[in-house]
């Protein structure tokens, strides 16, 4: 998630449809703790291990309470994609799902990441400052989308943006969907850093956009990058990032990146994991490691 940029439309009648996703939250809960449970190879560290476990209940929930029906909210299924909206906002609700189902394959396709059995839930608050009170920030700076435990939030595109091709050029939904991927191919394991990397990457592969920082590679010690990214300013944060997973990726090429998914979700510690499958440990690939 980044706060980036900053009109409703007709509503058509709904009929709300709650199919039986009780029972595919339960499906999906069990697949993911098996996964997680399974035979871990030798690399697997228990502390990842224990944490992965509290990834799967952290995550099950908050795709629940998502789903959960209430007055006020209604929802929209199609395919691998579950939109969930505010009563009134039908128009935007649509085309995120639209927008949604095209950016699905192609991120998935980019990034060599599977695309989960479960459905990707979206829910669509009002405005990016209903949003931004959702998630206790402050309204003045609103984000348009953030990934969160296994949903994305996303504001109503037609309140910020004029048209469906504004919303896809400058929109959140390819940028969230990389981090959903990413979450679910790993269970949770990796760090802060890596996940924005790959988000800002697939951005500029798929809409073209940057944020100024891009190019950059600010400075930054590799302890501050995995301790405390979200404190870091974000232009040296996020610069990093995409400075080094392009860099992995040089290094490693197109297939790295799943194959270090399946390490990652199997338990073992990413540093070694990204050590071994991209051939060189990452902190050398810092500005001013020792590599560089
Ligand atoms: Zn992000």
């Amino acid at each position: 998630m980044i706060p980036r940029h900053a009109t409703s439309g007709p509503v058509l009648p709904t009929v709300p449809r709650w199919p039986s996703w009780r029972r595919l939250a339960a499906l999906g809960c069990l697949a993911l703790l098996l996964t997680a449970l399974g035979v871990a190879p030798g690399g697997a560290s228990p502390v990842v291990r224990a944490g992965q476990l509290a990834w799967v209940g952290r995550l099950t929930a908050a795709r629940v309470v998502a789903q959960w029906p209430r007055p006020g909210w209604e929802r929209l299924d199609a395919g691998r994609v579950r939109v969930v909206y505010r009563t009134g906002h039908r128009q935007g609700a649509e085309w995120v799902r639209d927008y949604a189902l095209e950016s699905l394959p192609r991120v998935a396709r980019m990034t060599g990441l599977p695309i989960p059995a479960q459905p990707v839930v979206f829910v669509v608050h009002a405005s990016p400052e209903e949003l931004a009170r959702t998630f206790g920030w402050d309204p003045r700076d609103p984000p348009l989308g953030l990934y969160a435990a296994g949903v994305i939030h996303v504001a109503d595109p037609r309140t910020w943006a004029s048209n469906r091709d504004t919303f896809a050029r400058l929109g959140p939904v390819p940028h969230e969907l990389a981090h959903w991927l990413l979450d679910w191919n790993t269970l949770g394991n990796y760090p802060a850093w890596f996940t924005e990397g790959l988000a800002q990457a697939v951005d500029r592969a798929v809409t073209g956009f940057t944020f100024g920082w891009a190019g950059t590679c600010p400075r930054v010690a590799w302890s501050d990058l995995n301790g405390a990214f979200a404190s870091l300013p974000t232009d040296q944060a996020y610069g990093a990032a995409l400075c080094l997973y392009d860099r992995l990726t040089e290094r490693g090429g197109g297939g790295a990146l799943p194959r270090l998914a399946e390490a990652l979700a199997a338990g073992e510690p990413f540093a070694v994991a990204a050590a071994r499958i991209y051939g060189v440990d990452p902190a050398r690939l810092l500005p001013g490691g020792s590599g560089r």
